[in-house]
């Protein structure tokens, strides 16, 4: 049987499949009474325009049964509420290293920061701009290089 925190960490985000639940800071804590096997697998959701919550719950609970649990409880906690700034520094190189540029850290006191921070993934130039709200999923944006020409999703900062 392996540990049941690994077991969820190694969940694939259904919406971004190069990261997992644990890189984006979505796995937020995994509880197993040694005396019941009992697993109690607490997350926080993502962007409320991603429908991929009850993949992830599926999927963790799949992921559990293949490691040898079968009592799991999948625990769904909204406070504090989720940020881009939860995503890993593992989570974030991986995101650039699929071409989907990082979202910017957001300023706690609401700031937006500016949108000069979002560089090229391919060709690391901040010679970037929008050119669409909505990419390929609700949680990002589409975007392009101007030095290098290529369009890329960047991860909207939440
Ligand atoms: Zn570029």
């Amino acid at each position: 049987m392996s540990s049941a925190r690994e077991a969820a960490a190694a969940v694939v985000d259904p919406e971004i499949r190069v990261v997992t639940i644990a890189d984006l800071g979505i796995l937020r804590d995994v509880e197993e009474d040694p005396a019941t096997g009992r697993v109690v697998v607490t997350i926080t959701p993502t962007y409320t325009g991603c429908p991929a919550m009850d993949v992830i719950r599926a999927d963790i609970r799949h992921r559990l049964a293949a490691a040898g649990h079968r009592d799991v409880e999948v625990r769904t906690v909204h406070s504090p509420a989720w940020s881009t700034d939860w995503i890993s520094d593992a989570g974030r190189a991986k995101l650039a290293a699929a071409g989907i540029a990082p979202p910017a850290p957001v300023r706690r006191d609401g700031v937006v920061p500016l949108t000069l921070a979002v560089r090229c993934p391919r060709c690391g130039s901040p010679e970037t701009a929008q050119l669409s709200r909505f990419g390929s999923t609700a949680c990002k944006a589409l975007w392009r290089c101007r030095a290098c020409s290529e369009p890329f999703d960047h991860l909207k900062a939440l």
